[in-house]
């Protein structure tokens, strides 16, 4: 079934199928990972392979170190030293875990395979189609760009999303000064080869942003004086500030520390189409379209679904959603045995309103209807395991006890609450549910969450970890995926980053860089990325960027 299903839908004529691995029987359980990015390699890292039959698809055959691509951008780190080898990470495990270089085209949840084709980088070779049969499926693909259907976006613009991108972005950006300085261009021939446009005010953008400035001002003014005063950065960004994720301080400050840097921030504009010389872009506050002349655009306005994941989405009556969803186990909704985690999917929080009556019940042990401060205090505990929004309005209302939800209008603690009371207390928590930032953070934190629950199957099966159980859609042998946000940076230029770090501390002092620099260098997966990443801040710090094409 699935085969023909496929070969409808994807198989131009005369492309062979392969099956692969469907020869020997197997006792183990067979896991096939789609993905070596954040997600799947963090699970592949912790995942023991002794009790399962672990296969790999991911057309890329390294994993990238995502935080450091703006730097390569500029040179500033060589390419080579942030990506690291999957057959390095997958070999150091006791037994064997499979590596095929492909790209997964679709997945039949009905008959558990996924379709593959491999060859893909290769434009000579042509390609090879095989499937793979699967007992768990982990899908761990990412997202891509986001274009919003703008016209012109994906012939003109380059994207920061991959390695390749930032070797092309570092490319042009000198195409760019080498075109300026021809002899016979007029000042404003110069000036637009010289315009570096930036679309998205997110941390990505941010950062491009302020790393193009550095080299720009610290290297290629040197070498390119004749147009060095030509050069212009422009960030676009819709919305009314920029970095609006991050805290309030530290998006003013980015802003303030750009205008004394001369980038210019355009905020509330937006851009409609690109041409091979232009930005046509609308500000909203005018209501005016601007036509804007460029020498490079950089798009970074955010991430979308993959087609095939979409497609799966349809599959298994997600088709209406705009990212795939999962439970807080990481399970895609409407399947069984199939994992999502990272870029690709988000967790699909339970409201505490929706399963108050069940909680209720369960917290009233001995069913006297009402529920004394022990039975809520002993409840309690779990609901912020089930429904971490709970922790994080306690948090954010700084409460410093639990009970003093049970607190009446007149401010006095309740010696007991019926249910309705139980309601009140509880009503104002699922305000604070927001749904998982798409963040390296969060993907790799998945990945070893998985890897233990994987790791600890047959344990929980008879030994269950998890909270009590008040929902039917819940699993008690295991505790939902909680994250742990452990806070974010941005890096600035000049050597100045902002940090914001858990518990509401803020840091925009210089030393900040060095603190990102030790981050970022104890967090390389291997020591071999690190010794290249901190070689490469050490060799610029010395003799500054090559600025060769
Ligand atoms: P990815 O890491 O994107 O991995 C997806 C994997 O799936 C890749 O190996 C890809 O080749 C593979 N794949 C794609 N299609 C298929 C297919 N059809 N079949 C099989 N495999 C497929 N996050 C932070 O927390 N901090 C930062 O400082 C930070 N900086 C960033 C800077 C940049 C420039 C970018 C682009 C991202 C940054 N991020 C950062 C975000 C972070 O990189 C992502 O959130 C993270 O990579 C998500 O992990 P993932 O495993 O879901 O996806
Ligand atoms: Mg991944
Ligand atoms: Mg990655
Ligand atoms: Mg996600
Ligand atoms: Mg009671």
């Amino acid at each position: 079934g699935g085969l023909l299903v496929y070969a409808e839908s994807n198989v131009e004529s005369g492309k062979q199928i392969v099956e692969k691995n469907q020869s020997e029987p197997e006792k183990k359980k067979r896991i096939v990972v789609l993905g070596t990015g954040w997600g799947g390699t963090s699970f592949l890292k912790d995942l023991d392979i002794s009790s399962y039959d672990v296969q790999v698809v991911s057309p890329r055959n390294y994993f990238a170190f995502t935080p450091l691509l703006p730097s390569v951008t500029c040179g500033t780190v060589e390419a080579r030293s942030i990506v690291e080898p999957v057959r390095n990470i997958i070999k150091k495990r006791s037994g064997e875990i499979h590596f095929w270089e492909a790209e997964c085209l679709k997945i039949d949840p009905e008959n558990h395979k996924v379709f593959c084709r491999s060859g893909i980088n290769d434009n000579l070779a042509g390609h090879n189609d095989f499937s793979l049969q699967y007992d768990y499926l982990v899908i761990a693909v990412g997202a891509q760009v986001n274009t919003f259907n703008t016209p012109g976006v994906m012939e003109h613009c380059h994207f920061l999303k991959e390695v390749e991108d930032a070797q092309r972005i570092r490319r042009t950006v000198i195409d760019c000064f080498e075109k300026a300085v021809i002899p016979g261009l007029s000042e404003e021939e110069r000036r637009t080869n010289l315009h570096f446009v930036i679309v998205g005010g997110g941390p990505t953008g941010v950062e491009f942003a302020a790393e193009l400035h550095d080299y720009v001002h610290e290297d290629l003014a040197r070498i390119y004086p004749l147009v060095k005063d030509f050069v212009k950065i422009t960030l676009i960004q819709s919305g009314d500030h920029i970095l609006n994720t991050f805290d309030e301080r530290i998006s003013s400050f980015a802003e303030q520390k750009f205008q004394r840097d001369g980038i210019e921030v355009l905020t509330g504009c937006r851009v409609n189409s690109v041409s091979d010389h232009f930005i046509n872009m609308k500000v909203k506050s005018v209501g005016q379209h601007v036509e804007v002349p460029y020498g490079m655009v950089v798009w970074s306005t955010g991430v979308g679904t993959r087609p095939f994941v979409k497609d799966f989405m349809e599959q298994v009556g997600q088709g209406k959603r705009r990212i795939l969803a999962t439970d807080e186990w990481l399970r895609v909704k409407g399947c069984s045995n199939m994992y999502a985690l990272g870029d690709c999917a988000s967790v699909d929080q339970r409201k505490v309103m929706e399963d108050i009556s069940a909680i209720f019940k369960a917290a009233d042990k001995d069913d006297s209807g009402t529920l004394s401060i022990e039975e809520f205090r002993d409840v309690l505990d779990d609901i912020i395991i089930s429904y971490p929004q709970v922790d994080l309005y306690l948090k954010n209302k700084k409460l410093l006890a639990a009970t003093d939800l049970l607190r009446d209008s007149e401010g006095n603690e309740r010696e007991e609450v019926d249910i309705e009371g139980f309601k009140l207390a509880l009503s104002h928590v699922d305000s604070q549910m927001k749904s998982l930032p798409a963040t390296a953070q969060v993907a790799a934190q998945q990945g070893t969450y998985l890897a233990r629950c994987f790791n600890r199957w047959d344990q929980c099966k008879t030994n269950p970890e998890g909270p009590r159980r008040f929902k039917s859609s819940g699993r008690h042998e295991f505790l939902p995926f909680g994250y742990r946000h452990l806070g974010q940076f941005a890096p600035l230029g000049g050597d100045q980053a902002a940090a914001e770090l858990p518990g509401d501390w803020v840091s925009m002092v210089h030393s900040t860089q060095w603190l990102w620099y030790s981050v970022y260098a104890s967090k390389q997966v291997s020591w071999r990325t690190r010794y290249l990443v901190v070689g490469d801040w050490v060799r610029r710090y010395i003799f500054g960027r090559d600025s060769s094409r």
